[in-house]
């Protein structure tokens, strides 16, 4: 874990498995009732990683938690063994913004949730690299390395095992990170500069374009991955199957096994040896109650089943 409270010794003696003995899979869950809620709903649905916002993922308001909520968020994943704990960023945080005040509005916003991550101990938060409208896209790029940098300047992150996750999206028209080219860009401009990684979304894959569905595909867009974006610095995938057909660039999450990607795709992920130190966390609908515990039960059904067989 990354409690900077936390002494190095208890965080050894927890790692008794290897990781390729229990994958890590997990859901996004809420909040409600105190952040630290959040370890204990993971570990009563069987879940040993989960995803949070740290805020009101539509508001800029900057909420301040609790030092004993950060405190007893350590305690619970040590407790249960919950890790990683990714955080997933605001939506309205744009960093290659092309207005000023949405710019240093992101700057501020982006500096208080990695302030929260640090607070929590949180290894990992996920951002999306924002839209480049009204620029060309090398100019957005640079301002989208300029806004993190900023963002972090002065924040004690070098002494916690922390790392921005650059998420790549679904497509849209002007926004950075559609392709692993460009997610893999951003990485390489931000890696002086800050703690960082790669968080990919079997969505988004899909409904940009990749073939996440057939071995072949499969085959043909880790390649690219690697080539891209490096392994070893895709660090969280998102397992969401899709509403949506490949290449609409719509993205609407669906539970696994029951969209358009099917559950083949996510057996090849999570049993792929190329991903075995990555997290596997669902951003799945919760249509009726209990849906997030399903949706963990059945990736964690696929681990350690042949890709091949259906
Ligand atoms: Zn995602
Ligand atoms: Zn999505």
């Amino acid at each position: 874990m990354a409690c900077p409270a936390e002494s190095a010794g208890s965080a050894v003696t927890e790692k008794i498995e290897p990781p390729a003995a229990r994958p890590r899979i997990g859901v996004h869950l809420s909040t409600a009732g105190g952040v630290f809620r959040a370890a204990e709903r993971a570990h009563e649905i069987g879940a040993n990683t989960f995803q949070i916002f740290s805020s009101s993922p539509r508001m800029w308001r900057q909420p301040k938690i609790a030092a004993d909520h950060c405190a007893q968020m350590c305690e619970l994943r040590e407790r249960f063994d919950v890790s990683p704990l990714v955080i997933h960023a605001s939506y309205l945080i744009n960093v290659a913004a092309q207005s000023d005040t949405v710019w240093k509005n992101s700057i501020a916003a982006l500096r208080g949730e990695i302030g929260r991550a640090l607070e929590l101990g949180a290894e990992y938060l996920v951002l999306h690299p924002g839209s480049w409208r009204g620029m060309t896209r090398e100019a957005g790029l640079l301002r989208a390395a300029e806004a993190i940098e900023r963002a972090m300047d002065g924040l004690a992150w070098q002494e916690c095992d922390f790392r921005v996750l650059i998420e790549n999206t679904a497509g849209a028209e002007f926004s950075l990170g559609s392709n692993f080219e460009q997610v893999g860009e951003l990485v390489e401009k931000l890696r002086p500069l800050a703690p960082v990684g790669a968080c990919l979304d079997t969505c988004h894959c899909h409904v940009a374009g990749y073939d996440i569905v057939t071995s072949n595909g499969f085959e043909d867009m880790v390649a690219q991955i690697e080539r891209l974006i490096g392994l070893d610095t895709v660090r969280v995938w998102h397992m969401n199957d899709a509403k949506a057909p490949r290449g609409s660039k719509l993205d609407r999450h669906e539970h696994i096994g029951e969209g358009t990607i099917g559950v083949g795709a996510f057996r090849r992920v999570l049993n792929d040896p190329r991903f075995r130190h990555c997290a596997f966390v669902a951003e799945t609908p919760v249509d009726e109650p209990g849906d997030d515990a399903r949706n963990v039960n059945v990736l964690k059904s696929l681990v350690g089943r042949a890709a091949s067989t259906k």
